[in-house]
């Protein structure tokens, strides 16, 4: 064997071993299946690719079982859960589900389009079962972009990172105390279902909702007392709305609840269902001491004369609540 066989061999060895032992789970396809696709669908005179796909996923679940798989690596054994890369290769099929059927769609359009490189994001079922959040990611050398016969797929568990997402974008939009939405969210839910009820001609009510004389309860009770408070009233609050009302925090001891579809004289039949339930209702906060919660309550409606935006409806609820303590508090007036 010869000096450059040698290395030629090292070289080989080395590859193989960081392909087999790379921490992402790799595989290497042939993807000339696409090629043919595109002859097919050019003998069907197909000109919107993307659509055409999106109607045909015989044809999807056909291509994708004529990839052919060339190599993977040991860690797309630990992601798949598959036993052997046998196993693998045989029963890829079972990963076949409508959305990946979607993703497919992109990932073909991309790459018969030219592109080299291509990721989505999806829900991948492993062979144990087990769901979880996947990265995928496809790129094409240079030199196979024309015949797709060579490309590099990897893909990986991003379960975690998903969930820190999740939680993160939670954290941003619901108050600490009272895991109601905050007030910023609540002003984003008010302008997305104005924008819906205007579009569709449908009504809109709001409430703003303010406690009664919560200060007193503060100096009775001392602060801490006052935040177990503010955080049961939201609970209450929550607990006696519909499930397609939306309620936040709108500051201090003030909540926003808004009521999709409702009309405003309907929401005031809500608003007093609500006061009668805190009417009857004690707020335990030591052996022996509920506390008792009045609320002022502040309706606007759409549509109505000068609502023409969202923040309408947020100026006249708030001057109609400050309206309700002034003619002496627990009380409901119509903006
Ligand atoms: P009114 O009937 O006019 O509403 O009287 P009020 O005492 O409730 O006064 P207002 O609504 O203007 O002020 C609310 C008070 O609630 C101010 C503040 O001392 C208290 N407060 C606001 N946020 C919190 C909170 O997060 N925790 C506690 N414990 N108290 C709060
Ligand atoms: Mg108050």
């Amino acid at each position: 064997m010869g000096k450059a066989d040698t290395s030629l061999k090292q070289e080989q060895e080395r590859f193989e071993l960081i392909f087999e032992n790379s921490p992402v789970a790799i595989w290497e396809e042939d993807l000339s299946a696409l090629i043919r696709l595109r002859e097919d669908l050019k003998k069907r005179t197909v000109t919107n690719l993307r659509k055409y796909l999106l109607e045909h996923p015989d044809l999807i679940r056909q291509t994708y079982q004529e990839i052919k798989i060339l190599n993977i690596n040991r860690a797309a054994l630990q992601v798949t859960g598959a036993e052997t890369k046998e196993q693998l290769v045989a029963n890829l099929g079972k990963f076949f589900t409508k959305e990946l059927s979607h993703v497919l769609v992109d990932k073909f359009v991309a790459l018969l389009q030219g592109k080299q490189f291509f990721q989505a994001e999806l829900k991948v079922r492993s062979f144990r079962g087990k769901v979880y959040d996947a990265l995928l990611k496809v790129s094409i050398p240079a030199e196979y972009v024309k015949t797709l016969r060579h490309a590099i797929v990897t893909l990986e568990d991003i379960t975690e990172s998903k969930k820190m997402e999740r939680h993160l974008r939670n954290l941003a939009q619901v108050d600490s105390l009272t895991k109601l939405y905050n007030h910023r969210t609540i002003i984003q839910r008010l302008e997305a279902e104005f924008a819906r009820a205007k579009r569709y001609g449908s009504s809109l009510s709001v409430m703003m909702i303010d406690v009664d004389h919560f200060k007193v309860i503060n100096d009775a009770y001392g602060h801490q007392k006052g935040d177990q408070i503010i955080r049961r009233v939201a609970a209450a609050l929550k607990k006696s709305i519909r499930q397609v009302d939306v309620i936040g925090r709108y500051g201090g001891d003030e909540f926003f609840i808004i009521l999709p579809e409702t009309k405003a004289q309907n929401a005031k039949t809500a608003a007093a269902r609500i006061q009668n339930i805190f009417a009857t209702k004690g707020f335990i906060i030591r052996a022996n001491t509920a506390v008792k919660v009045a609320l002022s309550i502040g309706i606007s409606g759409f549509p109505a004369n000068n609502v023409k935006e969202a923040k309408d409806l947020i100026t006249r609820s708030d001057n109609a609540m400050y309206a309700a303590k002034k003619a002496g508090r627990n009380r409901i007036v119509l903006g």
